[in-house]
C-alpha cells in the first residue's frame, strides 16, 4: 500500500496499532506493514472505523476500562486467578498483528483477549467486501485466475497488469539474449 494511505491508517487508530509508538525510529512500517493494494484502503480504514466505535460503546455505554493487552497483562501478574470479572471490568483494545492479502481476498488478522464475537463480525465483513472489490483501484470487482494466482482485480486492472507483466517479460528476454543477437 502507498505509504501515504498506509500512514493515515496507522495515525488514525494509534490504539490498534499500539507497538508503532514504540520502536526507536519510530519507523512506521517497522513493526506493521499493510501489504495490500491501495483499493482496499476504504475498507480496512472503515474496518478500523468500526472497531474504534465497539471500543467507544464498551467504555461509555457498559463502563468498562479500556486497557492495552499489554497493560492488561502486567495488572494481572501475580494475580493467582483471572476470573470472569477482570474481564468485564476491562474491555482489552484488540491489536492488529497482519494485514495481507490471500486467494484474491482481504485477511485482517488481529490479537482479541476478549474474544468479541462483534470484532470477528467486523473482520468477516471486510474480507467480503474485499472479494467484490478491485485491491489496485476500489472499484467492483471479482477474483480472477492469473496463470494460477488468485487475484482480485477488476477488468481494467487485471489487463493493465498483464501488459505490464508481459513488457517485464520482453525487457529481461532482451537483457538476457541481446548480447548474443549482436554478432
Ligand atoms: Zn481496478
Amino acid at each position: 500500500m502507498n505509504k501515504d494511505l498506509e500512514r493515515k491508517i496507522f495515525e488514525n487508530f494509534p490504539e490498534l496499532f499500539p507497538r508503532l509508538k514504540k520502536t526507536a525510529h519510530y519507523a512506521y512500517g517497522g513493526v506493521y506493514s499493510i501489504s495490500v493494494g491501495d483499493g482496499w484502503y476504504a475498507i480496512i480504514h472503515n474496518a478500523c472505523s468500526l472497531i474504534k466505535n465497539r471500543l467507544e460503546n464498551k467504555s461509555e455505554m457498559e463502563g468498562a476500562t479500556l486497557i492495552s493487552i499489554e497493560d492488561f497483562y502486567n495488572e494481572i501478574e501475580g494475580m493467582d486467578d483471572i476470573d470472569e470479572s477482570d474481564r468485564i471490568k476491562y474491555y482489552i483494545i484488540p491489536e492488529f498483528s497482519e494485514i495481507k492479502e490471500k486467494y484474491g481476498e482481504l485477511r485482517l488478522y488481529i490479537s482479541d483477549p476478549n474474544n468479541d464475537d462483534y470484532i470477528d463480525g467486523i473482520l468477516d465483513m471486510a474480507t467480503k467486501i474485499s472479494t467484490v472489490t478491485c485491491e489496485c483501484c476500489g472499484r467492483p470487482s471479482k477474483r480472477r485466475n492469473d496463470a494460477g494466482w488468485i487475484v482480485n482485480q477488476c477488468k481494467v486492472c487485471f489487463f493493465k497488469e498483464k501488459r505490464r507483466k508481459a513488457r517485464r517479460i520482453d525487457m529481461q528476454t532482451t537483457l538476457n539474449y541481446g548480447a548474443v543477437d549482436e554478432d
